[in-house]
């Protein structure tokens, strides 16, 4: 059999020559993924967002850079309105790192500190390091800890319950007097894999620098603990929190023909972490959003409603984006048919799922089954389910406040194993599945934007 990759632009070729006035026109999802996979240019965009500018922290040359690059890309397409909007995001900047242990035997320790971390004092600081494996097992050392270093070495349980211990670690440790807190990376798997990401302060109690080790060393001070070692570190953390910097989320849009000022919102985040090149988070997001606009308008499927693309800035450690955008939309509120967001990497979607947080179980079971009955013909080629779900946590803000939601969902098989760690890199990234994905999504907002679908 042929694969289906090859075989669509096959037909496309074939079709055009056999073309008669009497035929049927192709369906679009046919042709938007006859073009996806014909230009690839999600693929070379993000080749580009990826090795030339590289990773993307909020308040660094490079974000900039991307959101330079963003818009003339968007407005080479043809795209309207290509414009920022500024934003004032966080600038925290992870200076030099370093962590060795003392003993019982040198061991130098490969870690990344936590975003929003405080640094140690100069010349760094030296511990002794006690391990637990909850919240529970260090309150019930309560004062042991005091003056020591605390590593939550916590197995992975799935991202949402694990990432506690890297965002509220530090601030429970310090509780008990700690001097700083490390967590065991989120993550399922590690090839000595540091994975950073964001953590918060608990402002009633002192800051302590915090940051994550690898599964390897984390599970290797478990063990000396258990034979009763003494762990001795000495830890430095160059971390330190700038002025907020200027930036700004990107827009441009696809003007609906009927009724303009309805909008179907779609969304990726172009910073990352300043590890990697933030490929899959959220890079490739970002450049099948943008590749989404750029089939629906060069094919010339110009929608009945207008199609919006944003592309944010902040969301990994601040929000700011999607935050500044909720306040300055407020009043088109009312207006945006849907706000939707990818963020869960390359890899081939499963699902949208539908975020009406502020509706009644019933509401939100008969706006799946709308859903289902407008456009389930329409997506299945793509073999996309549409469920009920979380969206975005960049349009999370809009959408608690009634803007209906809709994650665009990946399969995540080896997702959590880069994520916000040195090997989120491009070269993991499948060209046929960003081209599906792109293709995808062009055809879900163009339904979309094409009915007269509304959710409450
Ligand atoms: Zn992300």
């Amino acid at each position: 059999m042929i694969p289906r990759r090859l075989l669509l632009p096959l037909l496309a070729t074939l079709s055009l020559a056999a073309q008669a006035p009497t035929e049927a026109p192709r369906p679009v999802a046919e042709r938007l993924e006859a073009e996806a996979f014909r230009t690839h240019g999600a693929y070379s965009d993000l080749a580009w967002l990826c090795d030339r500018i590289g990773h993307r922290l909020s308040g660094s040359p490079q974000l900039d850079q991307a959101i330079t690059w963003a818009q003339g890309r968007l407005r080479a397409a043809g795209l309207a309105n290509v414009h920022t909007e500024p934003v004032l995001v966080p600038h925290w900047v992870r200076g030099r790192e370093s962590a060795q242990l003392l003993l019982p035997a040198p061991h130098r320790l490969n870690l990344l500190g936590l975003g929003g971390s405080v640094g140690t004092p100069a010349g760094g600081l030296t511990a002794d390091v006690v391990v637990v494996g909850s919240f529970e097992e260090m309150e019930k050392l309560g004062g042991a800890v005091q003056g020591k270093i605390v590593l939550f070495d916590v197995p992975y349980q799935g991202y949402g319950r694990t990432v506690v211990y890297r965002h509220a670690g530090a601030s429970r440790a310090a509780k008990y007097g700690a001097v700083a807190a490390l967590v065991r990376s989120v993550g399922p798997v590690s090839l000595d894999t540091p994975h950073t990401g964001v953590m918060d302060y608990d402002p009633a109690l002192p800051k302590i620098p915090t940051a994550a080790v690898t599964i390897e060393d984390a599970t290797l001070m478990r063990r000396m603990q258990q034979r009763g070692e003494r762990i001795r570190m000495q830890l430095e953390l160059g971390a330190e929190t700038l002025p907020d910097a200027p930036s700004a989320n990107v827009v441009a849009e696809l003007r609906g023909s009927e009724k303009p000022d309805e909008i179907v919102l779609i969304s990726g985040h172009l910073d990352s972490w300043d590890v990697g090149q933030g490929a899959q988070d959220d890079g490739a997001g970002t450049v099948i959003a943008m590749e989404a606009m750029r089939l629906l308008q060069s094919l010339g499927l110009q929608p009945r409603r207008t199609v919006r693309l944003v592309l944010w800035t902040n969301e990994e450690n601040g929000l700011r984006g999607g935050l500044a955008y909720r306040e300055a939309h407020r009043a088109e509120f009312r207006k945006i048919v849907a706000a939707l967001e990818t963020d869960s990497g390359s890899e081939r979607v499963k699902s949208f799922d539908l975020d009406l947080p502020k509706a009644s179980a019933e509401a939100r079971a008969s706006a799946l089954a709308s859903l289902n009955t407008a456009l389930g013909t329409t997506m299945a080629p793509f073999g996309v389910a549409f469920r009920l779900g979380g969206s975005g946590a960049d349009v999370g803000p809009m959408v608690r406040e009634g803007v209906p939601g809709i994650g665009m969902e990946h399969a995540a098989t080896h997702y959590f194993d880069i994520h916000h760690t040195q090997a989120d890199t491009f070269d993991k990234v499948d060209r046929d599945d960003l081209a599906f994905n792109a293709a995808a999504l062009a055809n879900f907002a163009y339904a979309l934007a094409q009915s007269d679908l509304r959710f409450p």
